[in-house]
C-alpha cells in the first residue's frame, strides 16, 4: 500500500510503498477514506516534536471503513463506517480506568509514536474505531477525532453549560470548533476574538451563514485591549464563575494566554488536555515533547 512517511525530521514527508499492516486478534484494519494535516504534524515534519520510530507514517486525524477484523474482535464488523480514537492505551492502568488515558505510560499516539493514516490502510485496536453516523462525512469525522475532540474537552473542563457567556481567543481551527460546540451546548452568547481580523470575521460571519458561528467578535488588535476591558464590564462579568476559573486553553499558544490575562484576572492558566488535575511527569516512560508552558503532564497538546 502507499502510505506518507517521515524518514528525517527536518525533511519532507515522502510517498512510499509499505506492506499492508497485519490484524491482530483484538484489531480492525481500516480503509482510510480521510485524513487530516493537523498543525502538530508540521512540528512533527519540522523536528520541533519528537516522533519515533522514525520512518514514521504520519496522520492522527483518520475515518474509514472497517475492511477486516481479528478473531476476538466483537464490537465492530467489516463495512462500519469509523473514525479513529488516536490514542492507544492498555485501557487497564489507573490512568485508563480514570477516564485520564492521555497519561497512560503505555499509549501511543497514531502518526507520532506508531504508524498513523496517511497511508491506504491502518490497524488499531477495535476500541479506537468509534462508528461514524452516515449523516457525517468522513472528511469531518476526522477532524473531529482532534481538533473538535479537543476543543469540546476543553469546554467541559470549563463547565460550559446553558446560558454562559463564552469567549475563544483564537478564531482558527480549534476555535471554530469551540465557538460551534459552545453554542450547541447551549451558551447564550459566544465572542471570537483573534490578532487576525479576517479570522474573527469568519467565526462571527459562519453565524448568518449555518448558525453555527460566533455572536460577536472582539475588534482589531490595536483596539483590543479596551474593549475587552469594556467586554469585562459587560454581560460576561455577571456570569457565574465562567470567566474565573472556566478559562482554558486548547493550544500551546502564548498569544492567546495572554490575552487571557487581559480579559480578566487570570489566575489558573491550564492545559486543555490535563486541566491542570495530572500529576507531575512521571519518570517512567513519559513522552515528553516540548511540553506547553504550563502543562504539568508535561506533553504538548496535539
Ligand atoms: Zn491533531
Ligand atoms: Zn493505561
Amino acid at each position: 500500500m502507499r502510505a506518507v512517511r517521515l524518514a528525517r525530521p527536518g525533511q519532507p514527508v515522502a510517498l512510499h510503498e509499505v506492506p499492508v499492516p497485519a490484524v491482530g486478534p483484538g484489531e480492525v484494519l481500516v480503509r482510510v477514506r480521510a485524513a487530516g494535516i493537523c498543525h502538530s504534524d508540521v512540528h512533527y515534519r519540522a523536528g520541533r516534536s519528537r516522533v519515533e520510530p522514525l520512518p514514521l507514517t504520519l496522520g492522527h486525524e483518520v475515518a474509514g471503513d472497517v475492511v477486516a477484523v481479528g478473531s476476538a474482535v466483537t464490537t465492530r464488523t467489516v463495512g462500519d463506517r469509523v473514525c479513529l480514537h488516536y490514542l492507544v492505551i492498555c485501557g487497564q492502568c489507573e490512568h485508563c480506568a480514570a477516564g485520564r488515558e492521555q497519561f497512560c505510560a503505555t499509549g501511543l499516539m497514531l502518526g507520532h509514536f506508531t504508524d498513523g493514516g496517511w497511508a491506504e490502510y491502518i490497524v488499531v485496536p477495535e476500541r479506537n474505531a468509534v462508528r461514524l453516523p452516515d449523516n457525517v462525512s468522513y472528511e469531518h469525522g476526522a477532524v473531529m477525532m482532534c481538533s473538535s475532540s479537543t476543543s469540546l474537552h476543553a469546554l467541559r473542563k470549563a463547565r460550559c453549560a446553558p446560558g454562559d457567556v463564552v469567549l475563544v481567543i483564537g478564531a482558527g481551527g480549534l476555535g471554530m470548533s469551540a465557538i460551534q460546540i459552545a453554542r450547541t451546548l447551549g451558551a447564550s452568547q459566544v465572542v471570537a476574538a483573534d490578532r487576525d481580523a479576517r479570522k474573527a470575521r469568519t467565526g462571527r460571519r459562519r453565524r448568518s451563514q449555518r448558525s453555527g458561528g460566533a455572536h460577536r467578535q472582539l475588534p482589531r488588535p490595536h483596539r483590543a485591549r479596551s474593549r475587552t476591558h469594556r467586554f469585562q464590564r459587560s454581560p460576561a462579568r455577571r456570569t457565574r464563575r465562567t470567566h474565573r476559573d472556566g478559562r482554558r486553553r486548547c493550544t500551546g499558544a502564548r498569544r492567546g494566554r495572554d490575552q487571557s490575562r487581559t480579559v480578566g484576572g487570570w489566575r489558573h492558566q491550564r492545559c486543555a488536555r490535563c486541566a491542570g488535575t495530572a500529576p507531575r511527569a512521571r519518570a517512567d516512560g513519559h513522552r515528553s515533547v516540548a511540553p506547553a508552558p504550563t502543562c504539568r503532564a508535561g506533553r504538548s497538546s496535539a
